[in-house]
């Protein structure tokens, strides 16, 4: 079975790997909607604070909690 979601950080559907799940709080999506404000018409989406828009999470992300990778000029370096 292949799960995918769509990614709106990534603009792309991402799959998951052996050990991830997807993000319990944005369901992969990488963003969340913002508390709507009175007066706000539109929803704002933020960054998903819990897995920082990758919308998804490994099991040692799960207990630790998401770290930024890739610091610089947004590239993902691969490890
Ligand atoms: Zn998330």
């Amino acid at each position: 079975m292949i799960d995918k979601r769509y990614n709106i950080t990534k603009k792309q559907l991402i799959g998951l790997q052996e050990g991830e799940r997807f993000c319990p709080k944005c369901d992969g999506k990488g963003r969340v909607p913002r508390d709507k404000k009175k007066g706000l018409r539109f929803t704002v989406l933020l960054q998903c604070d819990k897995c920082l828009g990758d919308g998804k999470i490994d099991w040692i992300e799960e207990a630790t909690g998401k770290k930024q990778k890739g610091v610089g000029h947004g590239a993902y370096t691969t490890t």
